[in-house]
């Protein structure tokens, strides 16, 4: 990056928004994606206002320089990576919540605002915002809209987008887009705002977003069953599903999972497991007990034992607190590759018994939690950075997941996205018509491609559009050791 385009982005921002310290841009260069192709940004800026953001697009789009958006990096796929001789441009200074409106049940919000921090900052009004990724107490809204990001409790209530209403989103030339609305329904125009969420900063920047809330649940009904077979512990997931159930969260985590968590935190997990289903009830009083005494029945007859069940809403929640510490605990064996897929859920015995065949095959350890009630499934790969021949195998194991995934009808991510790390496999997923319908929509967004180049799917060819095309910025700079 030249000095002029520093030397603007200065003009417009206060002193402290614009670093380039090598060092301390190099720690904005990656999420928690650990292989995931990352380029080297040289400069980060942390704007605190609608109009310090339009500054820095409008001045990357002078120099045709890219401009990578991140909440908090906590992503899986690569998607905030940095891009070579790129802005990273961090949201997370504008973290106000700006309403909350109990009448219409919603709240408006600066995209740096902290999962966690919302939640707790409308549970005070009765009322609720349900997307729970496993990171909330640090991820951002941001970056849960970007990656449209699912979570434990969107098996009963939906994931991100189903409870977006509006977005301000500063767009490739500057300009702010006001789309969405306030109101429960509303269908003018096309609906543009969709478009964004789950675009991976590929479009534009997000700067405000209305977001719908829900009552306040009411104090949850936990049950834990312990399965000999992953195979079981599948079936009865589908057995759930099947009778109708709707639990307000249905995870699983295998023996991998299990141990590693109490080996880390002792919380008595039952170790000889082979695989823990969590499920609760949100629905209150009776209802709830009779929902996990139906959902505790259909687990024994799939060969569950111990199947365990409490009201004691401290208990439910350490339960939960051990599910939400899998990947963390997963990280202290070794470095992780993390995959993201989802099938219908007739197919997780299938998912989960192929995996188990994927990890024999190859020699590799494979640690499995995930969202079983949604079909979405964690399978992660756990490496010896020094062995060579494992990570080889690691990434043949990632990829034959994947492979599994869309065999089984799923997808190739359920939540994470596709950031670096899936660029080819979402070509593969979609199919080229899909492909030349997403690039024509990037093309007539970000026609000269400056946001999150590289990211998604591949650039366009070089005559293609009207500008530079700067996509292919990413890619290039490969993948990172393991
Ligand atoms: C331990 C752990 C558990 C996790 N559990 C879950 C889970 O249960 N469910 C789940 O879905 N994910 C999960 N994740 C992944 C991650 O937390 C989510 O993808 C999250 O939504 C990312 O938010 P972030 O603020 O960290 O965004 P980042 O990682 O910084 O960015 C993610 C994407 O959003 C874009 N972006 C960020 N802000 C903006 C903006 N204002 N405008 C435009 N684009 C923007 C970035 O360019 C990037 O493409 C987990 C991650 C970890 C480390």
């Amino acid at each position: 990056m030249t000095d002029a385009v520093v030397a603007d982005l200065r003009a417009g921002l206060p002193d402290d928004a614009v670093l380039v310290d090598p060092d301390v841009v190099a720690s904005y260069a990656r999420d928690m994606a650990m292989f995931a192709p990352a380029g080297r940004p040289s400069a980060v800026v942390l704007p605190r206002t609608v109009a310090e953001v339009q500054h820095v697009v409008r001045v990357a789009a002078g120099h045709r320089v890219p401009v990578v958006p991140r909440g908090a990096g906590s992503g899986l796929a690569g998607s905030s990576n940095g891009v070579d001789d790129g802005i990273t441009l961090v949201l997370t200074r504008m973290a106000r919540i700006l309403e909350i409106d109990p009448a219409n049940r919603l709240a408006v919000v600066e995209p740096g605002v902290v999962n966690a921090d919302l939640r707790a900052a409308v549970e005070p009004h009765g009322l609720f915002y349900p997307p729970d990724p496993s990171s909330y107490d640090w991820c951002t809204i941001g970056g849960n809209l970007s990656t449209n990001a699912g979570g434990l409790c969107c098996v009963k209530y939906g994931v991100t987008t189903d409870f977006v209403l509006g977005l301000h989103v500063v767009l490739a030339d500057g300009e702010v887009l006001r789309t969405g609305r306030r109101t429960v329904k509303g269908v003018a125009g096309y609906d543009l705002m969709k478009l964004f969420v789950g675009a991976e900063g590929t479009l534009g920047v997000i700067t405000q977003a209305t977001l719908a809330l829900r009552p306040l649940p009411r104090p949850p009904v936990t049950l834990v069953a312990a399965f000999g077979t992953a195979a079981a512990a599948g079936a009865a997931v589908a057995a759930v599903v099947g009778a109708g159930l709707v639990p307000s969260l249905l995870e699983i985590m295998d023996q991998t999972c299990i141990r590693a968590v109490d080996e880390w935190k002792r919380m008595e997990l039952d170790r000889n497991a082979a695989v823990l289903l969590l499920a609760q009830s949100d629905s209150g009083g009776e209802t709830a007990r009779d929902e996990i005494d139906r959902v505790a029945e259909l687990c024994r007859r799939a060969g569950a034992e111990p199947v365990y069940t409490t009201a004691d809403v401290e208990e439910g929640r350490l339960l939960l607190a051990a599910r939400r510490l899998a990947l963390p605990a997963l990280e202290r064996l070794g470095a992780t590759l993390i995959d993201d897929v989802a099938v219908p859920r007739s197919a997780i015995a299938d998912l989960l018994a192929g995996t188990a065949a994927i990890a024999r095959r190859l020699d590799v350890t494979i640690g499995i939690v995930g969202h079983a009630g949604d079909g979405n499934m964690h399978p992660t790969v756990i490496v010896d950075r020094a062995d060579a021949g494992q990570q080889a195998r690691a990434r043949a194991a990632f990829d034959a997941i994947l492979d599994l995934g869309l065999s089984l009808g799923g997808t190739i991510t359920g939540e994470h996205g596709v950031g670096t790390l899936k660029v080819d496999w979402l070509a593969r997923e979609v199919g080229p018509v899909s492909l030349r319908v997403h690039r024509a929509i990037k093309d007539a967004l970000d026609p000269d491609g400056i946001f999150n180049p590289g990211k998604v799917f591949a650039g366009l060819p070089p005559d293609a559009g009207t500008g530079v095309h700067l996509r292919s910025a990413a890619v290039a700079a490969g993948p990172a050791p393991i």
